[in-house]
């Protein structure tokens, strides 16, 4: 398995290498040339994705990493007809098993082997903890940049992760400094056990300070990328411009959007790798300035795929059907599909993983197969939860969930978090009855949230809610692993005492 990792690294490696246009990143030993020879206004193409969340494959048949940088060949001339700039608005993984699984090392792979430069630091980055964080970092083929995180203690920058606030990448002699932002949500929407040592700035003051230092050092056009819903990056927009931002890219809203504000172009792609976003520039060595020429949106349709990424993407997916064999514990007793035990162990794991939620819902009809009495692995849980749904954080209020609760024409979901005392809802984190006024914080599955088996007053009653971009199967999976079930000790018990 060593070599095949070597073999695949190696591969990345040349990848890099053959793609003449990917600069190498400047570090003390390779320090940015000095400044630009070029007399020419020049042409830049960025290529610009957010909220990837691991979806090397695809959401659909042709829309995988491959066929995007295909369509990158024919629309854009990447990676050898011009300079180009290959830039994520961060939320690289958590998503499918075969990135999630990996902890996100399969995706930093593939996206480096897509040519990606740099990532802003999405609230995702965090799922797998900080060391893990830090490992993903320091071997990223590209760097992870964010400007407004600090430490609590200390105030010190996160700079031991490897986070960076900005780099500079020299682009055939232009030097681009590209700067970055978290979002400020990641503090309530990261698991507060892992982020809750840091700050996540107001963005004015840190994005004005990494300009101002990436100028310093050299920079001639100045992007951001920033894990920032659109309305985010609107409200920066005129402090951007007066920085001499050319460029704003966004992400965590899972919206593409194009837009200019004044001088300034803003972008951000469809999630899942679903499209990207391009911007071309022009920067004039004359003048020191750089012009947006042209934004828009592309969605990931009818790309060849690029042969050499969908080797990598293959591997890896071989690689995850293998695993879904590995065992994961033990059951005495078959658990039929839709019977309380199964209600008990999908809503009950949710809760476990998603302590910030008071109560979890999930329709039966997502529930596919039981589990049977023997060894659980991997893929029988896919077998019960067949479907690619992500957890999405409702907040209703009182009288809001009572009624989807009490809704007539709904197949009454499996409930957690919750139950029936009498005629009132109690919560059994409180132990107290449903307050009317009183904002619960509600998971679901995206398939419900937007509106399947007729749940659409999710939506109605919440219509920014939160997707976490979490598998609805991992926080079962993760529980599941964390009881160290045996032949001995079987899981049985243990289902009993999940909150339900
Ligand atoms: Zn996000």
């Amino acid at each position: 398995m060593k070599t095949n990792l070597l073999c695949r690294l190696m591969l990345v490696l040349l990848l890099i290498g053959l793609a003449g246009c990917v600069p190498s990143l400047p570090t003390e030993a390779n320090p940015a040339k000095p400044s630009s020879t070029l007399k020419e206004p020049t042409a830049i193409t960025v290529l610009y994705t957010s909220d990837e969340h691991g979806w090397m494959e695809g959401q659909k048949e042709g829309q995988g990493a491959a066929n995007m940088v295909g369509l990158w060949h024919e629309k854009e001339g990447y990676p050898d007809k011009g300079r180009f700039l290959v830039l994520s608005g961060g939320d690289n993984w958590t998503g499918p098993a075969v990135s999630t699984w990996y902890q996100g090392s399969s995706m930093l792979e593939v996206m480096g082997a897509m040519g990606y430069q740099a990532s802003a630091v999405g609230n995702h980055e965090f799922d797998f903890g900080l060391d893990v964080l830090k490992s993903r970092v320091t071997a990223s083929p590209y760097p992870f940049l964010a400007a407004n995180i600090d430490y609590k203690k200390t105030n010190a920058y996160p700079d031991d992760l490897g986070i960076r606030a900005f780099t500079i990448i020299d682009l055939q002699g232009v030097k681009v400094g590209i700067l970055g932002l978290s979002t400020k949500a990641t503090a309530y929407t990261a698991n507060p056990a892992i982020v809750s040592v840091f700050n996540f700035e107001d963005y004015t003051a840190p994005l004005t300070q990494a300009a101002k230092d990436a100028r310093q050092a050299g920079a001639q056009v100045l992007i951001l990328v920033a894990h920032l819903c659109e309305q985010d990056l609107i409200s920066l927009a005129s402090t951007a411009q007066e920085l001499g931002i050319v460029l704003m890219g966004g992400g965590h809203c899972h919206l593409g959007f194009s837009q200019m504000i004044g001088l300034t172009g803003l972008v951000d792609s469809a999630p899942f790798l679903r499209g990207y976003a391009y911007a071309h520039l022009l920067y004039n060595p004359d003048s020191g300035k750089t012009q947006v020429k042209d934004i828009g949106l592309q969605p990931n349709e009818g790309g060849k795929a690029d042969a050499k990424v969908a080797k990598l993407v293959q591997d890896w997916s071989q690689k995850t059907n293998v695993q879904a064999g590995v065992v994961i514990g033990y059951l005495k007793n078959e658990i039929f599909r839709q019977s309380e035990a199964m209600q008990a162990l999908i809503v009950g794991a949710w809760l476990w993983g998603y302590p910030q939620a008071d109560v979890a819902l999930t329709n039966m009809g997502g529930m596919r197969d039981r589990i049977p009495a023997g060894e659980i692995t991997l893929g029988g849980i896919t077998s019960v939860m067949p479907f690619d749904n992500t957890l999405v954080e409702v907040h209703l209020s009182g009288t809001e969930l009572q009624s989807v609760l009490e809704n007539k024409l709904l197949t009454p979901p499996a409930i957690g978090g919750l139950h029936r005392s009498g005629t009132q809802w109690v919560l059994n984190k409180t132990g107290k009855p449903l307050e009317h006024d009183a904002i619960y914080s509600v998971l679901v599955n995206d398939f419900m949230y937007s509106g399947g088996d007729h749940y659409t007053e999710l939506a109605r009653y919440d219509p920014k809610a939160y997707f976490t971009a979490i598998d609805w199967r991992q926080p079962v999976i993760d529980w599941i692993k964390a009881q160290h079930s045996s032949k001995s000790q079987p899981l049985d018990d243990a289902i009993l005492t999940l909150e339900k």
